[in-house]
């Protein structure tokens, strides 16, 4: 297989310079070129792509060092440094043309053995290499990566007529290990595999939406978080695409797809939509579509009348029932949210499954490619396997809707079955057949299905596997509570007992955990339970030093954000194994408290170890906390002390699980904090007037200024003299104190209302 030092990316566009961002975090030197300028700097298109990857919302580059490694040009002066790439990705505007005579100049100038691909959405390889000589057709695939680049997982990969075998197989492992991706190996078929049925689910959801006169709100309620979807829905998915686009997109795809296929059911404008795409309502790019933010008020657009209304969050006793029954919950229901959703649901995964043998023989490939494109929880064949095939086949027919002959065929069986610690799929000819995945890659969300737990509450569960116990949370947005602490806890003194290698903690859910459950503290703060939240507190924090303390190894593997309570957790563990994208902080402040379960503490031994003094650690510690500032990659990580010399990332948030097995038993234990002398308060009152300026220039909100306090308060030691020494369970009392102190002041209480009401973070 071909070792990959050197890439070229023509077209420096949204998905060109997605592709050259992702290439430089694996640390690989890339050339991104587009057209040259007469204007400005010859290179402005390119300067322009490599800005849109700092974007601090959304960024495509993970560090300075990765930027580095971005070399721009134009296709005009600097079509050279191509000649030795190992790799080029075409990215340029979707147009045959354009596509085929940069093909012509590549084959003309490049080395021989460079293989070039396309990231083209719709134009057939066929098409795209008609007329060139077989030589580069045979190096010549489709890298279909999705936006943006860095954070959506699925590339697929497509390969032509004559594509050589080792081509493909040197994209794949490049891309899946190097770049983290789930590559999906598609057929060279309209719209490939996620496009085909993704675009299907969204057009089919705002035709139905529309039909059933069903407001934005109330489409995205059902039609998101309760089926596993993405919590935009699909009314905020056009929002966050742009609603231009996405007619686009649709238009594109009924244009090559045959005429007999169901999409053509869906494809047509809706006027509604169009009116609002000429009056320039396009969706977030344009600050305004179906939903509009007017200073702190979200808004909505009602369909009848065009105007925005204020954004009122749907309740109804189905979606509480949905969230405990899933989507078995929703389409039994005969009201309008019931009917809706299994008009929708019906129609998309049974268009997914009339895809089987045409566009692949493989449904493991479907799900796969509609959980990394498009973020479902589970794939179209998994929520048939949820809703039950025989009810699913005998529904369809109580409707006379048309029964694709693979599912018919596969009535009174599971799509997916695990035994004997494997998990397998039905193939076309009814048999069952084990899911390999790469070496090193292992989805904790398909091991579980093989296991059984050893011990188990609504929030989290642990298993044993090769020997180790793996702590999975599921309550939430893993909101941590007691009962997820009791598992980390049982975890740890079980696995003890039984002599196992260590304890993973991990899951293969979006976010590994996003921080203590708000609600348990809102509970006790509305009970005026005061006694019963440091008691929490206080089980968190010890919790936390039984993990530290434990004689066994104990990893934690996060993905997604580890914030709050959730980067406590990582913070003690011995070896951290985490993805590259996974973003960690402590984030408490936003809703007015310290973070006491640990983090304080670990943040001022960390920082203080770094800088080597406790002064200049407290500062660190104050501002980092006070600002809640969050790391969105490694390095950045790194340049916050929030990672140890030794803790490791993938790039692949698939081989994260493996990489954690087969550390344990090298990972050596932390061991207990000594004792610390603090700066004491001097230093503290350095930190009010901080504070009180910063209060002055409006920059900070009068309760700011109290949760500084209280943060200044911790980790200088408050009003001691400077050295006086603490002990580390002594900077945890201060932890639990300053935040059962915030607590009780109506300013936090609202903050934590506002956000669990509104997702709102109160500036009070
Ligand atoms: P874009 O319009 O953002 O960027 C295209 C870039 O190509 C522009 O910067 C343009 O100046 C440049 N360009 C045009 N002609 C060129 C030439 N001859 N030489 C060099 N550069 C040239 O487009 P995009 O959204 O990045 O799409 C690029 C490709 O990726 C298309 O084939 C598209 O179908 C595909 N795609 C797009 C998405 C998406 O979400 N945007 C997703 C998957 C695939």
């Amino acid at each position: 297989m071909k070792k990959i030092n050197k890439v070229g990316v023509i077209g420096a566009g949204t998905m060109g310079a997605g592709i050259a961002g992702q290439v430089a975090n694996a640390g690989i030197e890339v050339w991104l070129l587009d057209l040259p300028s007469d204007n400005e700097s010859v290179n402005s298109l390119a300067e322009r792509g490599l800005e849109r990857l700092k974007d601090p919302d959304m960024p495509g580059i993970m560090s300075k060092e990765s930027e580095q490694l971005i070399k721009l040009g134009n296709t005009r002066d600097d079509f050279d440094e191509l000649i030795d790439c190992d790799w080029i990705a075409e990215a340029v505007v979707e147009r045959l043309d354009i596509k085929q005579a940069l093909y012509k100049k590549l084959n003309d100038c490049c080395k021989e053995s460079t293989i070039i691909t396309s990231n083209t959405s719709t134009i057939p390889i066929s098409l795209l290499t008609d007329g060139m000589p077989q030589d580069f057709c045979e190096r010549f695939a489709i890298t279909h990566f999705f936006n943006p680049v860095r954070f959506m997982r699925l590339l697929e990969l497509v390969r032509g007529e004559h594509t050589r075998q080792d081509v493909v197989d040197t994209l794949d492992v490049f891309c899946e290990t190097m770049l983290g991706k789930g590559v999906v190996p598609c057929s060279d078929t309209p719209g490939f595999l996620a496009n085909r049925v993704g675009v299907f689910a969204i057009q089919c959801a705002l035709h139905k939406a529309f039909e059933y006169k069903l407001s934005p709100i109330e489409a995205d309620a059902f039609f998101g978080r309760p089926l596993g979807l993405p919590k935009t829905g699909v009314f905020g998915l056009y929002d966050l695409i742009g609603i231009d686009l996405m007619a686009d997109v649709a238009k594109s795809l009924e244009n090559i797809l045959p005429e007999n296929d169901a999409f053509h059911m869906y494809a047509a404008p809706i006027e509604f939509v169009s009116k609002m795409i000429s009056s320039g309502q396009t969706g977030n790019k344009n600050d305004q579509g179906f939903y509009k933010q007017i200073g702190d008020d979200k808004m909505v657009i009602d369909l009848s009348s065009g105007n925005y209304v204020e954004h009122e969050r749907l309740k109804t006793p189905l979606l509480d029932a949905a969230e405990k029954n899933g989507v078995n919950a929703i389409i039994r229901d005969e009201t309008k949210y019931g009917l809706f959703i299994w008009d929708v649901l019906s129609e998309t995964l049974c268009y997914a499954a009339s895809l089987v043998p045409e566009v692949t023989e493989d449904l493991v490939q479907i799900d796969d490619a509609m959980k990394l494109g498009y973020n479902w929880v589970k794939g179209p064949f998994e929520l048939i396997d949820e809703i039950g095939i025989d009810y699913f086949v005998s529904r369809l027919k109580k409707s006379s809707k048309n029964v694709p002959e693979f599912l018919e065929r596969s009535t009174n069986k599971k799509f997916y079955n695990s035994s004997n610690s494997t998990l397998s799929a039905l193939t076309l000819s009814g048999e069952l057949r084990p899911i390999i995945r790469p070496n090193g890659v292992l989805r904790f969300s398909e091991v579980r299905q093989t296991l059984a737990p050893v011990n188990s509450n609504e929030s989290a569960s642990w298993f044993e596997y090769e020997g180790t116990a793996i702590v999975e949370f599921h309550s939430k947005a893993n909101a941590l509570d007691s009962l997820s602490l009791d598992m980390i806890s049982d975890a740890v003194t079980t696995s003890e007992k039984k002599g196992l290698r260590g304890v993973i903690v991990h899951n293969d859910f979006q976010h590994f955990s996003c921080g203590v459950s708000l609600w348990s503290v809102r509970n006790c703060f509305e009970k005026n339970d005061f006694d019963g939240l440091d008691a929490f507190l206080a089980y968190f924090q010890n919790t936390m030093l039984q993990m530290r303390d434990s004689k066994l190894p104990i990893v934690v593997a996060p993905v997604g954000m580890s914030i709050g309570g959730g980067f406590e957790v990582v913070l003690h563990a011995d070896h951290v194994v985490s993805h590259a994208n996974s973003v960690m902080g402590l984030v408490e402040s936003f809703v007015g408290v310290v973070p006491a379960g640990g983090g304080c503490k670990e943040t001022l031994y960390r920082w203080t170890e770094k800088l080597g003094d406790s002064k200049k650690g407290a500062w660190k510690s104050f501002m980092n906390i006070g600002l809640g500032r969050k790391a969105n990659s490694p390095q950045e990580a790194d340049a916050l002390a929030m990672r140890r010399p030794g803790d490791v990332f993938q790039m692949n948030r698939d081989r994260i699980l493996n990489t954690a097995l087969s550390s344990i038993d090298n990972t050596k234990k932390i061991g207990q904090r000594e004792p610390l002398a603090l700066s004491g308060a001097e230093h503290f009152h350095e930190m009010l007037e901080w504070l009180e300026t910063n209060h002055k220039k409006g920059m900070l909100t009068p309760h700011d200024v109290t949760v500084g306090t209280e943060i200044g308060r911790v980790v200088s030691g408050g009003d001691c003299p400077a050295g006086t020494v603490f002990s580390e369970q002594e900077i945890l009392d201060a932890e639990r104190s300053s935040f059962l102190r915030l607590a009780q002041t109506q300013e936090t209480q609202a903050r934590i209302v506002s956000m669990l009401d509104n997702g709102i973070t109160l500036r009070n």
